[in-house]
């Protein structure tokens, strides 16, 4: 068997044990004689692993009992659409409600445009000015503010808030899309939390939504029924038929944080692998990370060449990113939007990998003398 080191943002590495486990289970789950992927939803058989996935999340976020954990599918651009729906749409030719959007790239505008069709949307603070490169100090809400929405990290830019908001009574919306579960988070701080599982939780299909209970019910009656909270928290996920493998594979992604320490175990490994990686390129004749120290990301790294010139730069990025293919490390080009290079090193990255890559870069930034 060949692994490689992948430094994707999304769908992104599993944890080893995770896909042995799955791989052993495929045909025949906790000797049920079938697949996950056969069972009915509603079965006795799929119940427990749905329950257990619900219940290691609460209890390694630390979930209060007054939050609901919803299962549903869409991604979290899907969420986009729905926190607006649920929170602040008005029928058709009432006033809109006003929410409050933080611009700190291009997940966190993009879930503004959507809510805009909804709700009239306020954006007082942004990182546009500086390529999104920094969290801009947090605007206060104003009066009459819904919610109040941010992307806690940003997977494009590789930002990320240093600390989290205090929103008042105005209810906190975050996009945890990239960084659920690799730090300490005190939930009672948001109203909803929602991630695709993709980046840190598990495969695509499913996403997590954590919602205060009295968010839940007030979409309009014209909302769609799957795009309604309060039908999904009624059905306990189950309104249709959910996405029944990825939430058995995060069950299994979960239950192996678990045993690794929790949160606080992974916390304490993340900060020590970024801490490694950024330590790196402060020291590096050759690349730099043009992110701002107090905003860095300990999930996303964007680095550039520091070479100016911009065909030069290009050479360098093109020959970078095959050349550490051919080493093993691969998915290290930046995003389509913004260029240079970016390494995810998400929870299931281990410690080995980050070296790795330094030591490429090492040997790589030789040859550039
Ligand atoms: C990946 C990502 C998204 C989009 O997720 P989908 O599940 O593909 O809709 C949104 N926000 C952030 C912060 C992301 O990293």
């Amino acid at each position: 068997m060949k692994r490689v080191y992948n430094f994707s943002p999304g769908p992104s590495v599993l944890p080893l044990p995770v896909l042995e486990k799955a791989a052993a289970e495929m045909c025949d789950v906790n000797g049920t004689g079938q697949s996950v992927m056969e069972m009915s939803h509603r079965s006795k058989d799929f119940k427990p692993i749905i329950e257990k996935t619900e219940a290691l999340l609460r209890s390694l976020m630390g979930i209060p009992e007054d939050y609901k954990v919803l299962f549903l599918q869409g991604g979290a651009s899907l969420q986009f659409s729905m926190a607006p729906l649920n929170l602040a749409a008005v029928p058709e030719g009432e006033p809109k409600k006003r929410a409050l959007y933080v611009d700190t790239g291009i997940w966190a505008k993009k879930a503004a445009d959507e809510a805009s069709k909804y709700v009239e949307v306020s954006i007082p603070a942004s990182s546009k000015d500086r390529a999104y490169t920094y969290i801009p100090q947090a605007p206060a809400p104003a009066h009459g503010d819904a919610y109040y929405h941010i992307t806690l990290n940003n997977t494009i830019v590789g930002t990320r808030w240093p600390s989290v908001p205090d929103t008042g009574s105005v209810p906190l919306v975050a996009d945890v899309s990239s960084c659920i579960l690799s730090e300490t988070l005190d939930v009672r701080k948001f109203g909803i939390l929602y991630a695709g599982a993709q980046k840190n939780l598990g495969p695509a299909g499913l996403t997590v939504v954590i919602i205060r209970e009295d968010l839940i019910g007030h979409a309009s009656s014209r909302t769609p029924a799957l795009l309604r909270y309060d039908i999904h928290a009624g059905e306990a996920s189950m309104y249709n038929t959910p996405p029944c493998h990825a939430i058995y594979m995060t069950g299994l992604v979960l239950q192996w944080l678990e045993d690794l320490g929790g949160v606080t175990a992974i916390e304490k490994i993340n900060r020590e692998k970024a801490g490694l990686f950024y330590s790196y390129l402060e020291l590096s004749k050759h690349f730099v990370s043009p992110v701002e120290k107090n905003s860095r990301s300990l999930m996303n790294i964007p680095f550039v060449p520091r070479e100016t010139d911009g065909e030069k730069r290009k050479r360098i990025e093109d020959r970078f990113v095959k050349e550490a293919a051919a080493a093993g490390l691969v998915n290290l080009a930046g995003h389509r939007l913004v260029g240079g290079m970016r390494a995810s090193i998400y929870n299931a990255m281990p410690i080995e990998g980050v070296r790795s890559l330094i030591q490429f870069m090492e040997t790589f930034e030789r040859s550039l003398n």
